[in-house]
């Protein structure tokens, strides 16, 4: 390339938890600093990418959503193949959710090899005051019992949403 401009870095981070957790509502909230509609969520964002500069360096973030593959129970492997890093999602509502989660990040595990970052994401926290089921507490003490990063946030009210990517893009810029 031309002297001074380098290659940008990039990042490939996995969404993934269960059906209807949040996880085409935070990509879009972050990707567009909204929340969708509700045909937005349905199609699913398979693919998203944003720039975010951390530090004085951008870094392009390559944002996976299932779109509904973990119907399935099973993502293609290339789904998680080259990701840096992978945000679990579970409802702070639903402690079903959360059973899945932990099952997702042995699945993760798994499939990957190496270090990859794994943020635990309780969301619809908007929703927490009337309807929680999963304690901050045990989510924190599991997170951090397992090497994960712990988050509550809304992708509705957009609370902790940005500062969750924002926190990935750092640790990614940290390690390149
Ligand atoms: P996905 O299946 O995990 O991708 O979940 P979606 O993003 O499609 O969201 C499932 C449903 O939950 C949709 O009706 C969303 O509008 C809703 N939803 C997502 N995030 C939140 C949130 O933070 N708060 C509330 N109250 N609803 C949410």
């Amino acid at each position: 390339g031309a002297p001074g401009v380098g290659r940008m870095p990039q990042a490939k981070l996995v969404l993934l938890g269960d059906t209807g957790v949040g996880k085409s509502s935070l990509a879009l909230r972050f990707a567009r600093g909204q929340f969708p509609t509700h045909c937005e969520t349905t199609i699913g964002a398979a693919f998203l990418t944003q720039t975010v500069k951390v530090q004085g360096k951008n870094i392009k973030l390559d944002i996976w959503d299932t779109a509904g593959q973990e119907r399935y129970h099973s993502l293609a492997p290339m789904y998680y193949r080259g990701a840096q890093a992978a945000i679990v999602v579970y409802d702070v509502n639903n402690a079903n959710t959360f059973d899945r989660a932990v099952s997702w990040i042995d699945e993760l595990r798994q499939q990957t090899t190496g270090n990859i970052l794994i943020v635990l994401a309780g969301n619809k926290l908007d929703l927490a005051s009337e309807h929680r089921a999963v304690q901050t507490e045990d989510a924190r003490v599991f997170a951090e019992e397992n090497g994960l990063i712990f988050a509550e946030c809304s992708a509705k009210s957009g609370h902790a949403v940005n500062e969750m990517f924002m926190m990935i893009a750092q640790k990614m810029i940290a390690k390149q």
